[in-house]
């Protein structure tokens, strides 16, 4: 859960960068950074908080150059603290480097005690550094083949973009479970982002998917493709387009709002509700809310109105804060729906304590009946690859049946959409997704110490200042 962008041959790169990084703002919103590359040395800024805490005019110029490399994070593996910001820098016998990467490596934790057991001495708690070490001792002419072969030996979720003195480098794992995708901009530009929607801000032309497996360089205007030795299966991960991308952007070559008015009509037609109106959970449920009411033929009512004011509560971090967060995010609107029998769409249940509140307040806003339905199957098994996720334990699907969860959640009927359903709500029809959090079926096995990235530091406690 992390927003990356890169840009090459530009000028006025950082500030590029920094609009770029605020479309992607919905992926992260605990850090923030940049760096440039003004010729001759790397220019670096990073900081606590969202883009716009983090800089401001005279920031932006002076990261200066043509070429620059921006990175939103949310901390799903290491500790919440600027250490941990990225972009991350090194200086290497083949010149400074900084790296961005979205994803979770699953073997960051055996890989980190063998470089440290060879005399490595990590900055940070982040899985990403890793990756720059590896390069560090396989140093070769060529960073390239450099990074082809650091890469051989980590495993899991990566899109990471490289600045280097040569130029952008953009990779992406054999499997493709995050977005990375190409951009061009009128005057000759590159960039690299994890969301279309970045390139939409700033007038670029969304040219392709890096490919999974896919390492792209971009030296001027020039690009070159190169291929990772090692084979997988594709599994780009579908919770991106359930709930995670924007529904602007186009992700693995699939327009979001496109797959999710499918994945409401689908749902409609798998778990139809006797009710007067569609209610959609904002701001993920809106688009599968309205796909289920044409099909459904319900009027779509916004009988619950968002505080945009207020971060995501799923991806806040701390759970009192999560508690929080749901009261004052939502509140009903009497006037649609008092009286009325409401279906209720969300994207999903993840730990079950959000939607209790969310039914109550459309019961205390006058609603006769409410029928959940969500957009996508029964969430039971933790994310190892990139998303923010509980433990199995915490995972109320996990633990209890769809009816157990209904009453829980005290709803008059609750329906998912099925996995086979949710597969073939796909614009593109093309196949190759991960549905690990809903199947168990991991593409990328995670064993032993690496199992909990949680796991990575046990001995090393932080102090925010
Ligand atoms: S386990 Fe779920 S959230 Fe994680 S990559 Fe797979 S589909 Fe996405």
């Amino acid at each position: 859960m992390c927003g990356i962008f890169g840009i090459e041959d530009q000028a006025d790169a950082a500030t590029f960068t920094y609009l770029g990084l605020y479309a992607l703002q919905h992926r992260g919103q605990e850090s923030s950074g940049i760096v440039s590359w003004d010729g001759e040395a790397l220019r670096v800024r990073r900081g606590m908080g969202q883009i716009a805490d983090v800089f401001d005019e005279g920031t932006l110029a002076r990261l200066a150059g043509r070429r620059a490399l921006g990175h939103t994070r949310y901390s799903t593996s290491g500790t919440s603290v600027l250490d941990n910001a990225q972009p991350i820098v090194a200086n290497t016998s083949m010149g400074s480097l900084a790296l961005v990467h979205n994803g979770n490596l699953v073997n960051a934790v055996s890989e980190r005690r063998r470089l440290e057991s060879g005399g490595s001495i990590f900055q940070t708690s982040s899985d990403t550094e890793v990756i720059l070490h590896l390069m560090a001792r396989n140093p070769r002419r060529d960073l390239v083949e450099s990074l082809l072969v650091a890469l051989q030996r980590v495993r899991g979720a990566y899109s990471l973009i490289l600045l280097t003195p040569g130029g952008l480098i953009a990779a992406r794992d054999p499997h493709g479970f995050r977005p990375l995708v190409l951009g061009a901009l009128a005057d000759g530009g590159v960039c690299f982002a994890s969301e279309s929607c970045a390139f939409d801000l700033l007038g670029a032309r969304l040219v392709r998917e890096i490919e999974p497996g896919e390492v792209v360089v971009a030296r001027g205007g020039e690009l070159e493709s190169y291929r990772m030795s090692q084979l997988r299966e594709p599994a780009r991960c579908l919770f991106e387009l359930v709930y995670f991308a924007r529904p602007d952007s186009t992700v693995f070559g699939e327009s979001v709002s496109q797959a999710r008015l499918a994945m409401g009509a689908q749902l409609a037609r798998e778990a139809p509700a006797d009710a007067d109106v569609v209610v959609p959970v904002p701001d993920s449920g809106l688009f599968s809310a309205l796909g289920y009411a044409r099909e459904s033929g319900l009027p779509l009512e916004f009988g619950l109105i968002r505080n945009h004011y207020v971060g995501r509560t799923f991806i806040e971090p701390k759970q009192a804060i999560r508690h929080f967060g749901v009261k004052v995010k939502l509140n009903p609107v009497r006037q649609l729906i008092a009286g009325q029998r409401v279906v209720l769409v969300d994207d999903s249940i993840v730990r079950g304590t959000t939607s209790p509140k969310i039914v109550k307040m459309v019961r205390d806003g006058g609603a006769r009946e409410v029928h959940v339905r969500i957009s996508c199957p029964p969430t039971a098994w933790p994310c190892y690859y990139g998303i923010d996720m509980p433990t199995r334990q915490e995972l109320v699907a996990a633990n209890n049946s769809v009816e157990e969860i209904r009453g829980f959640i005290d709803a008059d009927s609750l329906a998912y959409l099925s996995l086979e359903g949710l597969s073939q709500s796909l614009p593109s029809g093309q196949g190759g997704h991960c549905t690990a959090c809903w199947s168990g079926s991991y593409p990328e096995p995670v064993t032993g110490a690496d199992r909990r990235q949680a796991e990575l530091f046990p001995q090393l406690k932080e102090v925010e200042p």
